[in-house]
């Protein structure tokens, strides 16, 4: 017994560590933490591949027996609408962005994608219709072209350089030793949070999901990364819904639209203009970094 439940240690061991290698632990323990209640339903559909409209009716859902992260939340995206969610920490932008994977299910309401509920399709074809831009990107300790073929293992070298090139991966990557060959370094560690962002971008465009998820980079960039980043997003996105949860003012100009959570709830709804007219907490938000009292990032000001 005791062998046993040696090698069976070693075994979870050498698991953790082929994981931590290959900077997959935190998706991971994602997957291991997520309560078993997401399950396809039998003989589910797989979810048609449309233009990518997004809509949330009512819906609630809360973390355990905490409060409401979010409450009664109701909002329709068109298809290719670029929308950016801002919003004090905890205010639950990021469990937006969670229960569009489908990494938990609501506890009311619905989610649709072109009027379809993300809970009767497959969440195999649901994962197939978003590209996830996370703020840190999970890299393999492998070389910068394998790095981006990852979203789409089947893809031809053209493939992989035109998502290169469109997310502006292909300055930087012309400086690395040897190019595109470049091991990145455990967990990216050679590459800056912008490059491997931008890395994100590139596997995002080789996807081709019709919706984009992103997670803007809370740390601060140079003005140049940051706005590189921001002109990559557009190339890949063109004819794409975009969902942003941004945490800059300076890069919000560029979404057709603005959401603002606070406590769960939207507060307000509209272009930067409105939101700028209608002087409430994004007015509020905006005054206060151009007057330089809020810092980029922002929001927590409010
Ligand atoms: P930030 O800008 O800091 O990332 P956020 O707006 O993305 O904040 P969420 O992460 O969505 O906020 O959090 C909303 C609420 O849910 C917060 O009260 C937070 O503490 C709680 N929460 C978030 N994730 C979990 C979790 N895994 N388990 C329990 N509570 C959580």
């Amino acid at each position: 017994t005791l062998r046993i439940l040696h090698s069976s240690k070693d075994m979870a061991l050498s698991l953790v560590d082929v994981a931590q290698q290959f900077g997959f632990i935190e998706e991971t323990l994602a997957v291991i933490a997520k309560p078993c209640t997401v399950r396809d339903v039998p003989s589910a559909p797989a979810l048609p591949r449309r233009a990518g409209a997004v809509e949330l009716r009512n819906v609630t859902f809360a973390y355990g027996r905490g409060r409401n992260a979010l409450d009664n939340v109701s909002l329709s995206i068109p298809a290719g609408q670029k929308v950016g969610i801002v919003g004090p920490s905890g205010a639950g932008k990021s469990t937006l962005v969670h229960l569009l994977q489908r990494l938990y299910d609501v506890d009311r309401g619905a989610i649709l994608i072109d009027g379809i509920p993300i809970t009767s399709v497959t969440q195999d074809s649901l994962r197939d219709a978003l590209a996830v831009v996370p703020q840190e990107i999970s890299l393999l300790h492998r070389s910068v072209m394998e790095n981006i073929r990852f979203a789409r293992p089947e893809a031809g070298d053209e493939a992989v350089f035109l998502a290169a090139r469109a997310a502006a991966c292909d300055g930087f990557v012309g400086r690395l030793p040897q190019q595109y060959a470049t091991l990145v370094g455990e967990r990216g560690a050679k590459l800056s949070g912008g490059q491997r962002q931008r890395i994100g971008i590139a596997r995002a465009f080789l996807k081709d999901a019709p919706i984009v998820l992103f997670d803007e980079a809370t740390s601060a960039l140079d003005t140049e990364s940051e706005m590189e980043i921001q002109a990559a997003l557009i190339r890949v996105l063109r004819g794409r819904t975009l969902i942003a949860v941004a945490h800059r003012l300076s890069t919000l100009t560029s979404f057709d639209r603005i959401l603002v959570i606070r406590d769960g709830e939207i507060c307000e709804d509209g272009t930067v203009d409105e939101l700028r007219r209608a002087g409430g907490v994004f007015d509020r938000m905006w005054r206060l970094q151009a007057e330089g009292l809020a810092q980029d990032p922002i929001l927590d000001s409010v």
